[in-house]
């Protein structure tokens, strides 16, 4: 959904199919990290999102006896303006997508399951089912975002490499009788986390638990069985939560895997979110990651699709997906898979440090939180909020080289800026919108011709001095910064990451023929 936006928003024709028919599912994801709320900002969904959803999260943790209060937000990070998580659930992240889409007039067909997928030189023929019928369909590009199960992926013929975990999840919406604050609560025990949070989606709690897997690995995406009242109650106590379970409306087992796609592209073919990597939920990392997937490729296909000057430079632009991309979820797994281990693990080791251990450490956790700037370098890894692409080929500097601005690749921090006209603002704030962003430095030697194009802003930053020019990618990272301004340089990258030709025009300086006669 947010790759369709972002894509629609550029400039490309979009079509959106899903093969569920309701547009409801219960909900895994319920963190939203800062960098995602950052990345989807310019699609208009943020405000929203955080109108929907809990931004001052408060857990406790309930460690060997003790309930520990932690708080979520008002972390130590100026350089973004969503400094807290949001709990939101991903039911509603979905619906605020889809409205965003339908705003746009664009639809989500459901019911309409991909179930094969040619590729050819220029694009793909896909053959859908609906209602029991065969139809074909032509596009440039496809993002197959699947799911974990992925037909795309298979049908491409794609590697999935990793394994399945021992453990599985328990979710459940159900009534209790307890005498417990309306938070969430996460409770370490020698067998596994346990997450207790209001309101669920069908009831008043939401219940979320590890346990070894039941039976063989499942590897479908479809819903795990449900899960007996006498279980939930079991996984309760053995937690060492005073809690009675009263009715349960809804439960479900979750299989768990760690894997990830050998590439991320097959011809026309893009693997995005989970479709393209699948972990453990520590670390609420997974809708996160294939968002932020989303949106670094949905204005890549956008610019691709739209008005290639040059096939081989688009080839280079989309090539860049999964050199930038692939890296990160390789990071994101190796991390899931150690928080996961901690969480879940069921070696005496993981039982120790989740039992005696902790009990044994608790009277210092309070003061570990206290120590704000462990807790922001925390949520930053988390967040994504350190990811860069200062290897990727669309990561220029330019000639004379600029020190004082950020690198190339790197994601361009929220800060106050002074404008014309004594106008003062956020950084991301005066970015947030779809396109490509020039920010000149004050006393950048010549204000670029700009011929107006709506996928190109232009902005003097009057407290940035020096001459030079720094260019921002449309999903918030740096493309090229150079010490002086220098229109052909900027041009160069600009047909480097195949904008749309009037963007090249906009800065590349028109020579009148009186001038070219005395040159
Ligand atoms: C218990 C749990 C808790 C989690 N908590 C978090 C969290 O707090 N934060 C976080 O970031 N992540 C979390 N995650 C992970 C998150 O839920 C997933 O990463 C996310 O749902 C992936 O989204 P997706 O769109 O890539 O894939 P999916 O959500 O799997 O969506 C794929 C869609 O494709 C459709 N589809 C499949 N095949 C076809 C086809 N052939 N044709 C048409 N349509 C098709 C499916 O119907 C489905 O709607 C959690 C996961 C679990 C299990």
């Amino acid at each position: 959904l947010a790759l369709a936006l972002q894509a629609h928003d550029h400039g490309a024709r979009v079509r959106i199919v899903e093969r569920r028919t309701d547009l409801f599912r219960p909900s895994r994801a319920l963190i939203v990290h800062p960098r995602t709320l950052e990345v989807l900002r310019p699609l208009g969904v943020t405000e929203t999102l955080l109108d929907c959803g809990e931004v001052s999260p408060s857990v406790r943790l309930h460690v060997g006896g003790r309930e520990i209060p932690v708080q979520l937000s008002g972390f130590e990070m100026s350089d973004t303006p969503y400094p807290h998580l949001l709990f939101v659930r991903q039911a509603v992240v979905e619906a605020v997508l889809s409205q965003a889409l339908a705003d746009r007039s664009l639809e989500v067909e459901r019911g309409i399951e991909v179930i094969d997928l040619h590729h050819h030189a220029d694009g793909a023929e896909a053959t859908l089912r609906r209602a029991g019928m065969s139809e074909g369909a032509s596009c440039r590009y496809v993002a197959g975002c699947d799911g974990p199960a992925s037909t795309m992926r298979r049908l491409a013929g794609v590697g999935w490499r990793g394994g399945s975990y021992a453990q599985e999840i328990v979710l459940a919406d159900l009534e209790l009788e307890a005498d417990l604050a309306s938070e969430a609560h996460v409770v370490t025990g020698r067998d596994g986390l346990l997450f207790v949070f209001a309101p669920g989606e069908g009831a008043t709690w939401r219940l979320l638990a590890t346990r070894s897997r039941r039976g063989a690995a499942d590897h479908s995406d479809a819903p795990g069985g449900a899960v007996s009242i006498d279980e939930l109650q079991g996984l309760l106590d053995r937690a060492g939560l005073q809690a009675h379970v009263d009715d349960v409306t809804w439960s479900s087992r979750v299989h768990l895997e760690h894997r990830i796609a050998s590439q991320y592209r097959h011809g026309s073919l893009f693997l995005v979110g989970d479709a393209a990597h699948v972990h453990s939920p520590a670390g609420g990392q997974g809708m996160n990651t294939g968002i932020q997937d989303a949106l670094n490729l949905g204005w890549k296909l956008a610019f691709a699709a739209t008005d290639t000057p040059d096939p081989t430079t688009a080839e280079v632009l989309l090539e860049t997906y999964d050199r930038e991309r692939r890296p990160v979820a390789r990071k994101v797994l190796a991390m899931t898979h150690a928080l996961f281990w901690g969480e879940a693990g069921t070696d005496p080791v993981a039982r120790f440090a989740r039992g005696p251990l902790a009990s044994l450490a608790s009277p210092v956790i309070p003061h570990l939180l206290r120590y704000r700037p462990l807790v922001a370098a925390v949520v930053r890894h988390l967040s994504q909020l350190r990811v860069h692409y200062r290897h990727s080929e669309i990561s220029v500097d330019g000639t004379p080289r600029s020190h004082g601005r950020p690198r190339p690749g790197e994601r361009l921090l929220d800060s106050l800026v002074e404008l014309a006209g004594g106008r003062t603002t956020h950084l991301h704030e005066l970015l947030a919108h779809a396109g490509i962003d020039m920010l000149l430095d004050r006393d950048a030697s010549r204000p670029p011709e700009v011929a107006a194009h709506r996928l190109l802003g232009t902005h003097r930053i009057l407290n940035w001095p020096g001459t030079g020019v720094c260019v921002v990618r449309p999903d918030g990272y740096v493309g090229f910064r150079c010490a002086d301004f220098e229109p052909r340089q900027v041009a160069a990258w600009l047909a480097l990451v195949a904008a749309p030709a009037g963007v090249h025009e906009a800065v590349t300086p028109r020579v009148e023929p009186a001038e070219a006669d005395q040159a």
